[in-house]
């Protein structure tokens, strides 16, 4: 009876631990797996919206002034015509510059 009783105790303890072993060895397969696909997709989101800042600079930067904007002579910020205080021997001044 007792060697009965110990026969599937010592199969149950045998499968456990290769279960065990098994889930420890898919475990770290898994997480190492993620972790590489995460890293590659924070490296993907961090490029896109990076490049697309520096475009968006470099449009603002090349852009010229449009025909209806003109630089303050005394604050240097481009403004619409509308702003347009006066003109003073040729420099533009805003009107914010003027109040
Ligand atoms: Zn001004």
């Amino acid at each position: 009876m007792a060697t009965d009783y110990d026969a599937p105790r010592k199969n149950e303890e045998d499968l456990s631990e290769d279960s065990i072993e098994e889930l420890k060895a898919r475990r770290s397969e898994k997480s190492s797996a993620t972790v590489d696909e995460d890293e590659a997709e924070a490296a993907e989101g961090f490029e896109l919206p990076g490049a697309d800042l520096s475009g968006e600079e470099l449009s603002v930067r090349v852009l010229p002034r449009q025909a209806d904007e003109f630089t303050c002579a005394k604050c240097f910020l481009v403004h619409h015509r509308s702003q347009l205080a006066y003109e003073d021997g040729g420099q533009l001044v805003c009107s914010e510059c003027a109040a």
